[in-house]
C-alpha cells in the first residue's frame, strides 16, 4: 500500500515534467543542415532525432540542440538533456551519458539520478522496458555527436 502511494506521487511529478518539456521543448531547433547520417531513430516507437553539439573555444559544450519528432518521453528526454549539458566538457558529458544509460539499463539504481534535478524523473522509465529506447535515444545521439 505504501509503495503504491509512493508510485502515484512519482507518476504525477513524472507526467508534469515530461509533459512540460514535450509541449515546450528546450533547445529544439531546425537542424535540416545536418545530413541524414545524423538521424537517430527508434523504430519501435517512431521517434527520430537529429542532434548538434557546439563546443566553445574554452573546450566546454556551448549548446546542445535537437530536431525531430517523437513521443513525449523521447522529446522530454532530449529537452531535459539539452539543458543539462551546456557548460560541461566533452569528457564530463561522456561520463554523465554512461551513468544515465547504466540507470536506464537497470545496472545502477534510479536513485543515482536524484541529484540531477528534473532529469531524475527519467529514471522512472526503467520500470517501463518498452519505453527505455525512447528515453535513451537522445543520449545515444549525443554520445555519437561527441565522437564527431
Ligand atoms: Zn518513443
Amino acid at each position: 500500500m505504501m509503495q503504491q502511494q509512493g508510485m502515484g506521487q512519482l507518476d504525477d511529478l513524472y507526467m508534469e515534467i515530461i509533459l512540460d518539456h514535450y509541449k515546450s521543448p528546450r533547445n529544439k531547433a531546425d537542424l535540416s543542415h545536418l545530413s541524414d547520417e545524423n538521424l537517430h531513430e527508434n523504430p519501435s516507437c517512431g521517434d527520430s532525432i537529429k542532434l548538434e553539439v557546439l563546443v566553445g573555444e574554452d573546450g566546454r559544450i556551448a549548446s546542445v540542440r535537437f530536431d525531430g519528432h517523437g513521443c513525449a518521453i523521447s522529446t522530454a528526454s532530449a529537452s531535459l538533456m539539452s539543458e543539462r549539458f551546456a557548460g560541461k566538457t566533452p569528457d564530463e558529458a561522456r561520463e554523465l551519458i554512461g551513468v544515465f544509460l547504466n540507470v536506464l539499463r537497470g545496472e545502477e539504481p534510479a536513485e543515482t539520478l536524484e541529484e540531477w534535478g528534473d532529469l531524475a524523473v527519467l529514471g522512472g522509465v526503467v520500470q517501463f522496458p518498452m519505453r527505455v529506447k525512447c528515453a535513451t535515444l537522445a543520449w545515444h545521439a549525443l554520445e555519437k555527436a561527441l565522437e564527431g
